[in-house]
C-alpha cells in the first residue's frame, strides 16, 4: 500500500532538465507520461506515485 498524504495531491513532476528521451513514458505503470511541449509531462490525476519513472529518467528530471 502507498503512503499518500492527506490533504495533499502528491505526484512526481518533470522539471525542464528533461531531455526527452522518452524513457519514463515506457516505465509508467499507468501510462500518465506523455510528451509535452518542452518536456515530457506527467498526467497528476493518473500518477500512482510508484516512482518508476524517476528511477528510469538518465539526467534526474522527475522529482516527486
Ligand atoms: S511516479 Fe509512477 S505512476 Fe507516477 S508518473 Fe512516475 S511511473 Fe507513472
Ligand atoms: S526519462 Fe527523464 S529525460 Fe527522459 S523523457 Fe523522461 S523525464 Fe525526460
Amino acid at each position: 500500500m502507498l503512503c499518500i498524504m492527506e490533504g495533499n495531491i502528491m505526484a512526481y513532476t518533470i522539471t525542464s532538465d528533461c531531455i526527452s528521451c522518452g524513457a519514463c513514458e515506457s516505465a509508467c505503470p499507468v501510462e500518465c507520461i506523455a510528451p509535452g511541449d518542452e518536456t515530457y509531462v506527467i498526467d497528476p490525476d493518473a500518477c500512482i506515485d510508484c516512482g518508476a519513472c524517476a528511477e528510469t529518467c538518465p539526467v534526474d528530471a522527475i522529482q516527486a
